[in-house]
């Protein structure tokens, strides 16, 4: 007799394990498969979690390095990367050891090895000894979130040309790095080794970097990375990557047609992921995809075969931890019966860590017009904050994008010091419906910040204070 449970669930990244707890909670027998030695899939071990304590260490370099304005003399500081990279993974096992808990504590059944669908609610599990196993479950959720993907003219040998898994482990500083792809993943690794000292050149094939972000915020971030003497190439097209004797040689043409030569340690190619979709036996299924392979799930998830679910990555849903966590809740809650709230796709918060720290939720300022909003704009400096003059970091501004006629805030965008941080408190905001004449009604601490957002709010409806 097959093991039986009432969920199970394939992938154990920030979809699948929330997914666990949640059904764990409701009382649902509960059993998660993974692969990989251990739980908490791409964002804890080759995401979120290691590149932000890389990020950590290169920023509190830069800020050390600085100390001596605040007045403090730590003499010359080096960065020992060895060290780093050991508190990197010291963060790691923590969190893994914390996924580890919390399946026991919520009584869900971990199974290790590499899941496939066999029809009928039946899953084959083989573990790492070849054994096999097939457990039955009532309902199953997929999410076997993403892999690298890159272009077929790069060849990742993970020496000199890195994806971002293989950069994570790097045991030297790079004097010199071509970061391809200015999307999140690789603005936040060009951060990195730039603040650690590495040569840094982002080459980006559209105009902007951090090309889903406001277009005002692109060319703050922009200007604030060459200010940090990271070579950004935008509107530049990469040709080839080839390996040289003391590293990499990168040919590019730039939008003026002109050949681009550069010649670097290390390359990145930090272009894309695409979804764990082969080999889970989606064969034997009628699930959907689309033609990039991601499953097309309803509002509660569900894909198109019944009591088959999808959450995260592998689905068509923006590919971020706490998208595929709040996908993964609802999935349990709608197995239990528990008619929960579909997700608003415009209130998911992006955030990117790169320096300074980029973060938005809602409508940029071009999407609110192409859905045919009579839009107004707040824009508000951090120079004019006094918190950030404190710290120094009087970089970026907070910008509000609302409709003017109920005056609702559509979108916040953010770019500067603890951006990431202040969107908690609009992402609050649109949840709720908010207007700029409450975020301006609203007493913010002095000083913090936030008072950024305060006075932004003021801004839009014609009377901030700072400025
Ligand atoms: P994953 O986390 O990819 O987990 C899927 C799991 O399924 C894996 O453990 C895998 O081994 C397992 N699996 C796959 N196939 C099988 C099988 N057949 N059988 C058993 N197990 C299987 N997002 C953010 O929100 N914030 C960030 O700061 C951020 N930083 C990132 C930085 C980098 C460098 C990268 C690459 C990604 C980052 N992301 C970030 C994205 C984030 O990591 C993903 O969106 C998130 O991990 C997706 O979660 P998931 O549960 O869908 O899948």
């Amino acid at each position: 007799m097959a093991d039986s449970f009432d969920v199970a669930i394939l992938g154990s990244g920030p979809g699948g394990y929330v997914a666990a707890i949640r059904a764990g909670q409701f009382g649902l027998t509960t059993a998660i498969i993974e692969k990989d030695a251990r739980l908490g899939g791409t964002c804890l071990h080759r995401g979120c979690i290691p590149t932000k304590a890389l990020l950590y260490t290169a920023e509190l370099f830069h800020r050390v390095q600085n100390a001596a304005a605040f007045g403090i003399d730590v003499g010359s500081a080096v960065v020992d990367w060895n060290a780093a990279q050991k508190h990197k993974q010291k963060v790691v096992d923590k969190n893994a050891g914390g996924v580890d808990f919390l399946m026991k504590k919520n009584k869900v059944t971990v199974i290790k090895g590499f899941g496939k669908l066999l029809g009928k609610g039946k899953i084959e599990i083989k573990g790492a000894d070849g054994a096999v196993k097939i457990i039955e479950a009532k309902n199953i959720i997929l999410a076997t979130g993403s892999v690298v993907s890159t272009l077929p003219s790069i060849s990742i040998d993970n020496e000199r040309i890195l994806s971002s898994d293989s950069i994570l482990t790097l045991p030297v500083i790079p004097k010199s790095l071509v970061v391809l792809g200015a999307g999140a993943v690789g603005t936040e690794f060009a951060s990195i080794f730039n603040q650690v000292g590495s040569k840094v050149t982002l080459i980006e094939f559209l105009p902007r970097v951090l090309p889903l972000e406001d277009e005002d915020v692109s060319a703050e971030l922009k200007k604030q990375l060459v200010r940090q003497k990271i070579d950004v190439l935008t509107s530049t097209t990469f040709e080839s990557v080839t390996r040289t004797k003391g590293g990499v040689q990168v040919k590019a043409k730039g939008s003026d047609g002109k050949e681009i030569i550069i010649e670097a340690e290390y390359f990145l190619s930090a272009v894309g992921r695409k979804p764990v979709t082969e080999g889970i036996g989606l064969e034997v299924t009628n699930i959907k995809r689309n033609p990039k392979g991601a499953i097309t799930v309803d509002p509660m998830m569900r894909t198109t075969e019944p009591n088959v679910y999808a959450i995260g990555d592998i689905t068509t849903y923006p590919m971020l931890a706490h998208c595929a966590s709040a996908m993964g809740t609802l999935a349990a809650e709608d197995i239990a019966g528990k008619n929960p709230r579909p997700i608003n796709i415009d209130r998911v918060p992006n955030a990117t860590y790169c320096y300074p720290e980029v973060a938005s939720v809602g409508l940029t300022e071009k999407r609110a017009r192409e859905r045919g909003f009579d839009v107004k704009v707040g824009t508000f400096p951090f120079s004019a904050v006094g918190k950030a003059a404190i710290s120094d970091e009087g970089i970026g501004f907070v910008k509000i994008v609302s409709d003017k006629k109920y005056d609702e805030v559509l979108g916040v965008h953010l770019v500067g010091p603890h951006a990431t941080e202040l969107l908690a408190e609009a992402c609050v905001g649109l949840q709720l419906e908010t207007t700029t004449e409450e975020l301006g009604r609203t007493i913010h601490a002095h000083p913090t910040l936030s008072e950024a957002i305060h006075e932004a709010a003021e801004v839009t409806l014609g009377h901030p204070i700072h400025i």
